[in-house]
């Protein structure tokens, strides 16, 4: 699997990522079940409120050799301070939109 990453821009203040990293080595959360290696393709922020340009950093994940887009925890349950993201569903409807078929998709990560 060659994931990359969205996460939410506002939370990058409180978590560096550390959760989504062990998920993915641990192959828990969002990535239990996986039996092949998993490659970081890319770990992005949303581009801000309300979250439109996560559209474009996905995007530019897939042309890089992304097969997959997982939207980090703190998109969805508000992870680590319990505040999720007011535009979660629209953001990610947008980026499912806009990819299609093309790859496969990750609600949460941990
Ligand atoms: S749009 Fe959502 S995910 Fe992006 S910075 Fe704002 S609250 Fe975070």
């Amino acid at each position: 699997m060659k994931v990359g990453i969205i996460r939410c821009m506002q939370t990058e203040d409180y978590c560096p990522g550390s959760g989504d990293f062990a998920a993915i080595r641990n192959k828990k959360g969002g990535f239990a079940g996986v039996e092949e290696e998993i490659q970081i393709l890319g770990f992005a922020n949303c581009g801000g409120c309300p979250g439109k340009k996560a559209v474009l950093r996905a995007r530019e994940m897939v042309k890089r050799g992304a097969d997959t887009i997982a939207f980090a925890s703190c998109i969805s349950l508000g992870n680590p301070v319990g505040f999720p993201c007011p535009y979660a569903d629209k953001l990610k409807e947008i980026v499912k939109k806009d990819l299609g078929d093309k790859v496969q998709f990750i609600d949460s990560t941990h």
